[in-house]
């Protein structure tokens, strides 16, 4: 498959999953827009040593003004988008009587709001070129709930819903939209749930199989390229019937 000609936009990818995804996309032909914090260097010249086009753009996605700077970009320079990879995402941990509100408003501003603004300035530009794909990175967190996670879990049920919506409204048309949802895969945003286990004494390699031992049957990562692979499946012409669907890839974890 070939998505040469297609603009990929892919949020929070200067890290984990998001990283992994541009990969692949670049990897199979597509110009691919980075966003996220930090040094992208690092992340540009991955991306780009597949010789396709590759940009990067800071927004923070938390503010619906800097969606609309990422955006207007995205047309400048790139043309449009026609693959949106909505992944960017932040966790917090702490039971709801103790969850900061700060933190609760941060998780539902990026995890879920962004998702939707970001879907709602995609879709015009791929209806008008007649093909999109919009892909969520929802997480097993939008089907079952776990201790703490209470932001999370409410802003991934979201974006499963979210997907639903979008999935019959573009239903009809050669857009589609669909939710992945991972179970544990090692990335910065895990390794700091392991390295509480690990100040809490326990030995690193102990913490890491207690992780996974205790929601993981297969008691294996997924990787940012499994995931990748999916994306590209979901994008080529054998996925264009799969829509607003929340497609889990976790190890067993939802089966149980
Ligand atoms: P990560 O922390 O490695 O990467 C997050 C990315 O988002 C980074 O590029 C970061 O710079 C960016 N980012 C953070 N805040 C941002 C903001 N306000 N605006 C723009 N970019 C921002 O995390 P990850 O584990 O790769 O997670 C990616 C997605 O996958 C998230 O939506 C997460 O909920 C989901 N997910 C992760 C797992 C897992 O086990 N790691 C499992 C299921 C779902």
């Amino acid at each position: 498959m070939s998505l040469a000609g297609k603009v990929a936009l892919v949020t929070g990818s200067t890290s984990g999953i998001g990283l992994g995804i541009a990969q692949a996309l670049a990897g199979a032909g597509a110009d691919v827009i980075l966003n996220g914090f930090g040094d992208a260097s690092a992340a540009l010249a991955e991306v780009g040593r597949h010789g396709t086009r590759v940009g990067h753009h800071a927004a923070d996605l938390g503010s619906v003004e800097q969606l609309n700077d990422l955006f207007a970009y995205a047309e400048r320079e790139f043309g449009g988008v026609d693959i949106l990879v909505n992944n960017a995402g932040i966790q917090h941990v702490a039971p709801v009587e103790a969850f900061p509100m700060e933190r609760w408003d941060a998780i539902i501003a990026l995890n879920l709001s962004a998702v939707f603004h970001s879907t709602r300035l995609a879709l015009p530009g791929m209806r008008q070129r007649n093909w999109g794909r919009v892909i969520n990175i929802a997480s097993v967190h939008g089907q079952v709930g776990s201790v703490g996670k209470a932001a999370y879990v409410a802003a991934k049920h979201g974006v499963v819903g979210l997907t639903k919506v979008v999935g019959l409204e573009t239903a009809t048309s050669n857009v589609t939209c669909n939710a992945i949802c991972p179970g544990w895969v090692l990335t910065p945003l895990v390794q700091k749930q392991i390295d509480d286990r690990i100040a809490s004494g326990v030995d690193p390699q102990q913490a890491q199989q207690d992780l996974l031992a205790e929601k993981q049957p297969s008691h294996a990562f997924v990787t940012p390229q499994h995931l990748g692979e999916l994306v590209l499946f979901l994008c080529s012409e054998a996925g264009s019937q799969v829509r607003g669907a929340a497609w889990n890839i976790d190890g067993g974890w939802l089966a149980q």
